[in-house]
Parts: structure tokens; sequence; C-alpha cells
């Protein structure tokens, strides 16, 4: 029988040091430091747990920190640990002891804050339309900054197209969840989200009140902060709709996990309806566009593969695209590096782990027209990535390609026939 008593370490009984995750942890790959690996992680948190290391120990602080809190080991793990559940609790009595870096207290209060958040999004945005951030991105450490912000530029300014008309039979409601980041940032994605699922016979709500997911504030082991934010949008959702619809997969993750972070019935339903937008679409069929000719490599985040095991519907949204060639890459079930604010905390781990992913986008025969992610951190940062090493590839979220396949069959013209 489970002892609750032990909150998240529990998960992580069942490993027996096999190793088979090692070759799947992308900063064990970059570093060969068995404290690196999530063996060698298991090991220091069962240590935390027996009081056999004490939470302020730098070696442990430094070797969890180092987590990018992927859960590629999940995956790979034949046992069935639950690393992240371990790594949560880890992270939260390590936290509660030592506190936070300034640096990280300083940006998870920005995305708790909207009255903070709202000006530094405002100024990023104009920023962005001055073409500047495009201009002075790259490889060094402010460049890069300036390509993540580069990377949230809309794929092209279109007109405004027709609000769709519904081409499948009614499938219920959706209250779409905005976010922090992708509601500053990303609102192209979330237009393209609305109109795709109109077109897949959802009916789309607006819900007053939500805030950030907590998702960063979680991760960082701040788990009182995200359980504030998620006090409040199980407030603002409960009741709206048949469902939550999100297209950002870290967001969907913390979201689809509210039963477990809050422990009551409200939380748990509410947790129950969350489907990222790949997934509704797909259960939609969905509704198959107009051509669109492109070579495009496809990166699932890993909060969608491995947190949300969501692997086929996103491919069955972009199968939906007549004239789509599209791949995977070597290294796509391996994390890009972004995991929320590590890129800030850890930037040379971070970089080194995109290193891999942009060599083998580089080396892709034929080259990449698009390369296509459902995650805000994951677009900014593999964008950032691919204007540090030059290559003009731009990226975008699978639902930006259902959208323009939607838009070339005529659908948001203002002529065509519903
Ligand atoms: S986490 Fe799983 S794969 Fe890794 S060492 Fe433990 S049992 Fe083996
Ligand atoms: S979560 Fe990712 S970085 Fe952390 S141990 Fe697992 S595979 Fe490695």
């Amino acid at each position: 029988m489970a002892d609750d008593s032990r909150g998240g370490f529990a998960a992580l009984d069942p490993c027996v040091h096999c190793g088979f995750c090692l070759p799947a942890c992308p900063t064990y790959l970059a570093t060969g430091d068995e404290a690196d690996s999530p063996r060698g992680r298991i090991l220091l948190m069962r240590a935390l747990e027996r009081g056999e290391l004490r939470a302020d120990d730098p070696a442990l602080g430094q070797h969890l920190d180092a987590c990018l809190g992927c859960r590629g080991c999940e995956g790979a793990c034949p046992s069935g640990v639950g690393y992240g559940r371990g790594l949560e609790s880890a992270r939260e009595r390590i936290t509660a002891t030592v506190g936070l870096p300034a640096a990280a207290r300083f940006v998870l209060g920005i995305f708790a804050r909207r009255r903070w958040w709202r000006p530094a999004v405002t100024m990023a945005r104009w920023f962005r339309e001055t073409g500047l951030a495009r201009r002075f991105r790259g490889p060094t450490r402010t460049g890069f900054l300036f390509g993540m912000l580069d990377a949230t530029t809309p794929d092209r300014p279109e007109p405004t197209p027709r609000p769709p008309r519904a081409r499948s039979a009614p499938r219920g409601t959706v209250a779409l969840f905005r976010g922090c980041v992708m509601d500053g940032l990303f609102d192209h994605v979330h237009e393209a989200t609305r109109r795709t699922l109109i077109v897949n016979g959802y009916t789309v709500v607006e819900v007053e009140g939500q805030v950030c997911c907590g998702a960063l504030h979680d991760h960082a082991g701040d788990r009182a902060a995200a359980r504030a934010l998620a006090r409040r949008n199980v407030a603002a959702f409960l009741g709206q709709a048949d469902w939550i619809v999100v297209n950002s997969a870290g967001c969907g993750a913390l979201l689809k996990d509210l039963g477990h972070l809050l422990g009551s019935p409200e939380a748990e339903a509410l947790g129950r309806s969350v489907r990222d937008v790949t997934e509704l679409l797909a259960a939609a069929g969905p509704v198959t566009g107009g051509p669109v000719e492109l070579e495009a490599c496809y990166d699932p985040p890993c909060h969608l593969q491995h947190a949300q095991r969501v692997h086929r519907e996103p491919l069955a949204v972009l199968d939906a695209i007549p004239g789509l060639r599209l791949r995977q890459l070597p290294g796509a079930d391996r994390c890009c590096g972004s995991a929320g604010i590590y890129g800030a905390l850890h930037p040379e781990m971070s970089r080194a782990v995109l290193d891999e992913k942009v060599a083998a986008i580089a080396a892709a025969s034929p080259p990449p027209d698009v390369v296509l992610t459902g995650n805000p951190g994951c677009l900014m940062q593999i964008g950032a990535g691919l204007g540090a090493a030059d290559l003009p590839i731009p990226v975008a979220h699978p639902v930006e390609l259902l959208d323009r396949s939607y838009r070339a069959a005529g659908w948001y013209d203002p002529a065509s026939p519903s």
C-alpha cells in the first residue's frame, strides 16, 4: 500500500539501477557524469528522503538543479519509475530549505502577476515588431535572447480572415486556455487554434479570470505558488465547457495533473477535461484542408510526448495537410534544452543540449522549410538555436500549418460557401 507521507519519493521505489534510462538523458549525454543521469539523481533523491543528505547539500542541489525535468528517462524505463513525481518532491523540499535563486524569484514573480507581466510583454512585442530582434539575434547570450523573441514572430502577417464555419458535425464546447507566454507572444497560435477547432465542429469559448498555469513555478520547486495559481484556474474554468483546450505542452501537462497538485475533487474533474489541441483535432478527423507544399520536421515537446504521452495525435493533425512532407529527425525524442526557465539559470547546459538538435536539423536532407513543435519554450529555444547557427528556417506550431491549409482551401475567404 502506498505511503502518502512519502509524497513523490515513493514513485522512485521501482528503480533497480539497470541504467536503461541513461542514453535517454540529455544532461548525462552532455557531461558523462553519473550524478547527472536519472539513475544517479534517483540515488541522490533517495538519500535526501532518508536524511542521509541534507536539503542544502551543494552537490545535491547542483545535480538536481541541472536536471531538465524533461522526463525522457520515464519513457525509457522498463520498471515504470515515476521520476517526475520524485523530482517534484525533492525540489519542493530543497526550495523550502534554501529558497529559490534571485534570478528565478524575479522571473517567476513576473509570470505570477499580470500587472508585471503585461508591461513586460508589451515592450517585448514592440521590440519584436521593430525587426531589431531579428537583426540582433545570434550565438552570443544576448543574441540568443533576441533570437528567442524573434522566434515568436508570426510566420507571415496576413489579413484577418473571415470567421470560419464548422465543416464537421458538432463536437461540443471547448474553453481556450490562454496561459502567459502563449497569450503574450503567441496569440497568432491561439487564433489558429480557435479557427481550426471551429472548422472541426467545436464551439470555442473564452474564460475570464484565468491566470498562468504555474508549471514554471512547479518545476522550480515553488509548489505553493503553483497551487495558488491552480486554485484560481479551477475557480475560473469549472463548469465552463466540455473540455479545456491547451496548445502549450508544458501548460497542458500541469493542468492535466491538477488533481494531484490540489487534491480536490473539483481539480481532479477539471484535470480530466484538459486536452492538447491536437487531441481534440485528431478526435474530429481532422477535416482535410488545402495543399501546403513544404518539407517539415516535427519535434515533439517533452511535456507532450513524455509527460502527457501524446504521440499519435500531432502526426494525425499534420497528416490532414495535403502536400506536407513530414519527418521526425534523430533525437526528436530528446529535450531541446528549453525546460521552462532552465535556459536562464543554466545557459551553458541548455545550449549544449540544444546544439544536438540544431545539428540534426542542419544535417537533414532535404533541408526542412519549417520546424514544427507544440510548446512556446521549444519554439523559442529551437528558433533561437537556428538563428544562432545562421539557418534561415522558421519554427511554427502544428495548428498554424493546419490553419494555413484551411486558408489554402479558401475556407476563410469572404466568398467561400459554407
Ligand atoms: S530509472 Fe528505470 S531505467 Fe533508469 S536505472 Fe532506474 S529502473 Fe533502470
Ligand atoms: S528528466 Fe530529463 S534531464 Fe532529468 S534525469 Fe530524466 S532524462 Fe535526464
